[in-house]
């Protein structure tokens, strides 16, 4: 999240202008990612927004399975297989 030194002050990338300065000062805080994307012609995906290493954590993961496993549990238990 951009801070800006001048006013202390945390912005939310929505809350900055659209160049990426702050709205109260101006100064320049973080270069917006959309703009430097879109500027090449082609829409940017998301993979292309989040960045490289931007993927699911492993508890993530983990729950998801953990998930699947009971509602498939759950789903012998309501037929009587179990
Ligand atoms: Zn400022």
């Amino acid at each position: 999240m951009p801070f800006c030194e001048d006013c202390a002050k945390y912005w939310a990338p929505a809350a900055m202008a659209v160049d990426g300065s702050c709205p109260t000062c101006g100064r320049v805080l973080e270069q917006p990612k959309v703009q430097a994307v879109a500027r090449g012609g082609e829409r940017p995906s998301l993979r292309e927004l989040a960045g490289e290493d931007a993927k699911a954590p492993w508890h993530f993961k983990l729950l998801m399975v953990a998930l699947a496993v009971y509602l498939g549990w759950r789903l012998l238990d309501l037929f009587g297989i179990v």
